[in-house]
């Protein structure tokens, strides 16, 4: 093994990188550090991690210091044909920094960058669940929605970059506010948040007691954990609260599915750790809810396989190119 390359995967409060072996995508070394709130602690911190890995991996092989040939990175948020990131409410210090360019300048490598879930669905078709499958969507459940989209074997990045946002598709206008500043994106009903704030109004309807009395009574304070780990001990009340949440993550998959008609829909993200909570209810509802229902040939939802190292593992296959190579 003499080449390497690597993948970064920023998230708003953390950095993982990973070296891969080129010919077998092999994970060789992987390193964590935290996010940076200025560009320039950023670029360092990025540049600092590429080395970290790279000298990781030479460890772990015992060869002599493999060229690192190439580095994906994937960013949080929109990022445009360019490899710029234009808007990330978890990463605002390097929204409009060319952080490409600069790396590339303290590196001496191209790199390419992505938006972090693209990066993810293109690992998953690769090497996790999705393999194999020329057409499927990933959708990343945690804080907010991330998406990514494969179609005929290749990462979907629209005419500037921007595909792959299911998160802000508007399924209920009078719904709660999202961070985008509208009101009712899937991802206010379909991620953790989205569970809490059901969470919140089963509490506050009377359907949840258990939930309440372990807030102290401020429905407000019910968050997407507390329903998790309640259901998982068998609240009856934060059952019903994953009733509801797998009708609107089935409806969102539903929508996508009218539109793109994928071969696997894949859940991706913190919330697939509970999938056995909502993933059975979430298919019912997607066959009552998706156009011809029981009349079309089924889509697959399954649960996501590489876990948070996805993100890194699809920046580093992106780098590559999309293939691995065979040495
Ligand atoms: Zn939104």
């Amino acid at each position: 093994m003499s080449k390497l390359s690597i993948g970064i995967d920023v998230g708003g409060t953390k950095i993982l990188a990973v070296a891969i072996d080129p010919s077998d995508s092999t994970i060789l070394f992987e390193s964590r550090a935290d996010t940076s709130d200025s560009a320039d602690a950023l670029i360092a911190a990025l540049a600092d991690i590429v080395e970290v890995v790279s000298e990781g991996a030479t460890a772990v092989s015992g060869n002599a210091k493999p060229v690192v040939r190439n580095v994906g990175l994937g960013l949080p948020g929109i990022v445009d044909s360019t490899g710029m990131l234009r808007a990330a409410p978890n990463l605002q210090c390097a929204i409009d920094v060319d952080v490409k360019s600069r790396l590339e300048a303290i590196l001496g490598l191209p790199i390419v960058v992505e938006n972090d879930a693209s990066c993810a669905a293109w690992a998953e078709a690769m090497l996790g669940a999705g393999r194999g499958v020329r057409d499927l969507l990933l959708v990343t459940l945690g804080t907010g929605i991330g998406g990514g989209i494969v179609r005929s074997g290749e990462l979907v990045r629209g005419a500037h970059g921007f595909a792959g946002e299911p998160g802000h598709m508007l399924v209920d206008p009078s719904g709660p506010t999202c961070t985008c500043g509208r009101s009712g994106c899937w991802e206010r009903f379909a991620s953790g948040t989205g569970l809490g704030w059901l969470g919140s109004r089963a509490a506050l309807r009377g359907d949840a007691p258990g939930l309440l009395e372990q807030v102290g009574g401020d429905a407000e304070r019910i968050d997407g954990e507390l329903v998790s780990v309640a259901a998982q001990s068998g609240d009856q009340g934060a059952l019903d609260v994953f009733g509801e949440f797998s009708w609107w993550l089935a409806a969102g998959l539903a929508n996508l599915a009218n539109l793109l008609d994928p071969e696997l829909l894949l859940i991706g993200g913190g919330l697939a750790d509970c999938a056995d909570l909502y993933l059975e209810q979430t298919r019912v509802h997607f066959r009552e809810l998706v156009l011809g229902g029981a009349a079309r040939t089924e889509t697959g939802i399954e649960v996501a396989t590489l876990g948070s190292r996805a993100g890194a593992v699809g920046a580093a296959l992106l780098a590559i190119g999309g293939k691995t190579e065979k040495s």
